[in-house]
């Protein structure tokens, strides 16, 4: 009988193994909570293990051609001045230097093109109780009808449904990297086509990417957690960019009328995700729901690799599901435990703390980088 697994996300990493377990003959379900495909978004990169597989499933070339053009990262100061620029790939690029930077929505539409066919996708759906009885899994959803799975597979991202009903509530797992970040579309660049432009205050970053023709705006600031924060109240979000930034922001004020404007403002608390095990039973976590490194790391690369790891693993056990398990959590930890640490790194030089932190880095740059 052909086994049954239950998704949970049809972002990088569902839309990926949704593809591989249904080649493999799963009968693949995906639940997604969002009603539709969005296109653009944060741009994210896709390297390493990553390319091998996207090159496997046939849509390198479709990401090739969405991909962003940009080459460096110009720091500007107050008045709009270049004071020190960098090759983007000294600080995100890959060892081999082969790498496809994309939007995250456009990154997850071309892999959720590869199972749309061959898998059952549900949009506006949530799992919403997981009970797991008999070497399977009796599942109940926002609007359908219970079911019962062989698998349930959380790959829901940061905030992830599967992981708080299955492994418990967030804080447990969600570690808060003193920063929040918010993004959002604007009309014009600040630095041409090919550069991401960056101005820094103390504890500050505002930054134009150009993408792919919309181009993003990203503000990113160091702040304690915030009581009782909701990543879904938007009006909150918005006094906190506006407060942090208002007075702050030289020639670049007028980006926060975008942000009291904005309706699509993806905000954030900068987060890594530490769970002790990714599996409980027939329950089993992947991507940001496992293990974000938030947005200073590979996130999109472990998350197609995490997807893969674990397909291809049930697939070399069929008849043992636990097993397979936990070789995809063996295997997986070691490409995710180094990035953890890199996060400090990324965070002095993109989001200095001191007026002396931003000039040192600026030296630092134009000795040292190119
Ligand atoms: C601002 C920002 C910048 C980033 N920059 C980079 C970068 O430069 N490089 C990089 O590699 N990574 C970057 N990342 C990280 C990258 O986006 C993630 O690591 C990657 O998308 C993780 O993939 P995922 O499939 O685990 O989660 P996601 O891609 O977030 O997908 C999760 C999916 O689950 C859905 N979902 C959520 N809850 C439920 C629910 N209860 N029921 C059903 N569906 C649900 C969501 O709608 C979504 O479609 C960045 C992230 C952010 C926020």
């Amino acid at each position: 009988m052909r086994r049954r697994v239950l998704i949970s996300g049809a972002g990088v990493a569902g839309s990926t193994l949704a593809y591989w377990l249904a080649r493999q003959g799963w009968t693949v379900t995906v639940v997604e909570r969002a009603a539709g495909q969005r296109s653009s978004g944060n741009p994210v990169d896709v390297k390493g293990p990553a390319l091998d597989v996207v090159e496997r499933m046939g849509i390198a070339p479709r990401l090739r051609a969405s991909a962003t053009a940009v080459r460096r990262i110009a720091f500007l100061d107050a008045s709009g001045r270049e004071r020190a620029s960098m090759n983007i790939n000294s600080i995100q690029g890959s060892p081999d230097g082969r790498e496809i930077e994309i939007a995250r929505a456009d990154l997850a539409a071309a892999l959720l093109s590869t199972a749309q066919d061959i898998a059952e996708i549900r949009w506006g759906e949530t799992i919403t109780g997981l009970t797991q009885r008999d070497g399977g899994v009796e599942v109940r959803f926002e609007h359908g009808e219970p079911a019962r799975f062989d698998l349930v597979v959380g790959a829901d991202g940061l905030h992830s449904g599967v992981r708080q009903l299955a492994f418990g509530p967030e804080h447990e797992f969600i570690r808060h990297m003193g920063m929040f970040v918010a993004t959002l579309p604007v009309d014009r660049t600040l630095a041409g086509d090919h550069a991401v432009a960056m101005y820094n205050t103390p504890g500050r970053s505002f930054s134009v990417h150009p993408a792919h023709g919309i181009p993003l705006a990203a503000f990113i600031f160091r702040h304690a957690p915030v009581p009782g924060f909701d990543h879904r109240d938007l009006a909150a979000h918005k006094r906190l960019v506006t407060e942090t930034y208002t007075g702050r922001l030289g020639i670049f004020e007028d980006f926060l009328d975008r942000v009291a404007d904005a309706e699509d403002m993806y905000f954030d608390s900068v987060s890594q995700v530490r769970l002790p095990s990714w599996t409980n039973g027939r329950v089993t976590l992947i991507g940001d729901a496992a293990s974000s490194l938030s947005l200073f790391g590979d996130g999109s690369t472990l998350a197609i690799a995490a997807a893969h790891t674990l397909a291809e693993e049930l697939a070399d056990t069929p008849t043992d599901m636990s097993a397979a398990l936990r070789r995809y959590e063996r295997r997986h930890r070691t490409l995710v435990k180094p990035r953890q640490r890199g996060f400090a790194l990324a965070g002095q030089l993109l989001v200095p703390r001191s007026r002396a932190a931003i000039a040192l880095r600026n030296t630092a740059v134009r000795t040292f980088a190119h």
